[in-house]
């Protein structure tokens, strides 16, 4: 136990005052100081997709090291960020034109709603209406604060916060709800564009929905002009079983949002990719037309190294193999909760797999969440319920058989639990 100066992010102190020393990783295993081991179960905050410490990405990261360190990137460039934002480009099946780096989810999106305003006011066009989903999760700064869910996250923060049309989340048999409003978000032509995690809201509580919603969704941007906003923050990288949940979907948004998996969970970096015509849009000899941010780190070298390593991992290597034997896996032990009376709503998208357990204080600060995490954990399993969503996200080398105990620990924990 250690308890220092650190402020831990998502943590109250008061009420959680130990804090596991990790010193090594390797593959989906954690080791702590003391010698414990613990099964990643939820990629380290969904960012580990091949496992922790994959030898090509530690060897790209090594060499880069030996090369170049850092660089200014306005006026320079440098090939670690070229190879990347060709080879992403590629693999997103040409249907972008452009790469924006940035260092972390938020800021990419921040990012692209920057984009997206830039693109209507360099047009002389009085579009600035934002169109988000409930439950939405699109990061913790201001920006995209304002994008998300309005609740106990950010309820200090309110006043500082821009409102957005807000659509109803388009759940099994609501659909049309859903998108009737957002028709008449759009109808006045005052939309400057609509945000989505596509197919599977995340930090919301992992709840999905369905591929037509989503193309029709973009149906509706596309006859209105608003422009479509896809954060693949969590989904890219294949978690819900295609490299993009969009591919998925048949859908090709307007601006595209990928960063957690995108060094394979290596190194903080993000990406904003872009249409040709949103970079026309700011493509100008009148220098007030310039998109206007950075970050220090921009690009960074080393970051850059390790993504093209990423990506040289999914070209070689059995990715889709993996994802599509997890995806399996998953749909089957998950089968098993559909008759247990503790559970409800059991789910799967691709590799990622979600319950609710039953209980009579629904919601993040359910008082489940910490008792189950505790029990987890004692089990040497690092899951991190969502207040009473208990959801598994593991790394792309998880086994059969630690993806068998996880299932077996989730009924183990509510079954304690709810006796408690
Ligand atoms: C995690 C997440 C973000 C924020 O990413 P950070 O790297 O934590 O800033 C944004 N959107 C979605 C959908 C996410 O899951």
């Amino acid at each position: 136990m250690t308890r220092g100066s650190v402020w831990h992010p998502f943590t109250q102190h008061a009420l959680q005052p130990e804090t596991i020393e990790i010193s090594a990783g390797e593959g989906a295993w954690l080791t702590s100081s003391s010698g414990a081991r613990i099964l990643d179960l939820i990629s380290s905050w969904w960012v580990v997709t091949h496992g922790h410490r994959h030898p090509r990405i530690v060897q790209a990261i090594k060499d880069q090291t030996d090369r170049l360190d850092q660089v200014i990137f306005a006026g320079f460039t440098h090939r670690p960020a070229e190879e990347l934002s060709r080879r992403l480009l590629d693999r997103l099946g040409g249907v972008f034109a452009h790469v924006f780096f940035s260092d972390s989810g938020s800021t990419a999106v921040e990012v692209a709603l920057k984009m997206a305003l830039g693109f209507w006011r360099n047009q002389g066009e009085k579009r600035t209406r934002i169109i988000a989903l409930e439950y939405a999760y699109h990061g913790d700064t201001i920006g995209t604060m304002s994008t998300g869910a309005r609740g106990v996250f950010n309820a200090s923060y309110a006043p500082l916060l821009f409102d957005v049309v807000r659509l109803p989340f388009p759940a099994k048999g609501t659909e049309d709800a859903t998108l009737s409003a957002l028709r008449d978000a759009c109808r006045d032509g005052g939309a400057a564009a609509l945000i989505i995690e596509p197919l599977l809201l995340g930090a919301g509580g992992m709840l999905a929905y369905a591929p037509d919603v989503l193309r029709e969704m973009q149906t509706i941007c596309w006859e209105s002009g608003a422009l479509l906003i896809a954060d693949e923050v969590m989904t890219g990288f294949g978690r819900t079983g295609t490299f993009t949940a969009c591919e998925q979907a048949g859908v090709r948004p307007d601006i595209m949002c990928l960063a957690k998996g995108l060094t394979g969970g290596s190194m903080p970096l993000a990406v904003t990719v872009c249409a040709k015509a949103i970079f026309d849009a700011h493509y100008s000899t009148d220098r007030t037309k310039t998109f206007f941010h950075s970050s220090s780190y921009t690009a960074n070298p080393i970051a850059c190294a390790a993504a093209v390593a990423n990506l040289d991992v999914w070209d070689e290597e059995p990715v889709q193999e993996r994802i599509d034997a997890i995806s399996e896996w998953q749909e089957s032990f998950i089968a098993e909760f559909a008759g247990d009376s503790r559970f409800t709503n059991a789910r799967v998208r691709g590799t990622i797999s979600a319950v609710d357990m039953v209980v009579e204080d629904q919601g993040y600060l359910s008082g489940v969440g910490p008792k189950l995490y505790d029990f987890f954990i004692a089990r040497g399993l690092l899951i991190r319920p969502l207040g009473n969503t208990i959801y598994l996200m593991p790394p792309y080398c998880i086994t059969h058989e630690e993806l068998a105990g996880a299932h077996a620990a989730i009924r183990d924990g509510v079954g304690m639990v709810g006796s408690q």
